[in-house]
């Protein structure tokens, strides 16, 4: 019986990224110093540390890029459940269901119309 070395998972990870569309970047992860790749999403990711890098780009500081990455986090999450909610209320056929899905609905747009003034301000 064999076992996988730490090494040939963390490759095997690697092949699987670029199988599923991800690109290898030139740059390197700033703390185990692997090669990054980009997400079809436009994420840098590590496959080694198995989690997202931020990139600061020059002129930005490290705050900012935190701020608006969790201004992005927020925001896809936002967009996954008004999608949730869109698909509740096509399956939904009670009134009063109905409407609390409605009432659910429009808040989450209310917050994302918010966040997206949030950002351009
Ligand atoms: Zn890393």
């Amino acid at each position: 019986m064999s076992r996988n070395q730490p090494e040939d998972i963390h490759i095997k990870r690697m092949a699987d990224m670029l199988r599923q569309g991800s690109t290898l970047t030139d740059l390197a992860c700033p703390a185990c110093h692997s090669p990054l790749f980009r997400l079809k999403n436009g994420d840098v990711w590590c496959g080694k540390c198995e989690k997202k890098v931020v990139i600061i780009k020059e002129g930005q500081d490290a705050s900012q890029a935190q701020g608006s990455s969790a201004l992005n986090l927020l925001e896809t999450t936002l967009l996954v459940k008004i999608q949730e909610t869109q698909d509740r209320m096509q399956h939904e056929q009670d009134v009063d269901q109905l409407l609390k899905i409605n009432a659910t609905l429009s808040a989450l747009l209310d917050s994302l119309e918010k966040l997206r003034r949030t950002r351009k301000a």
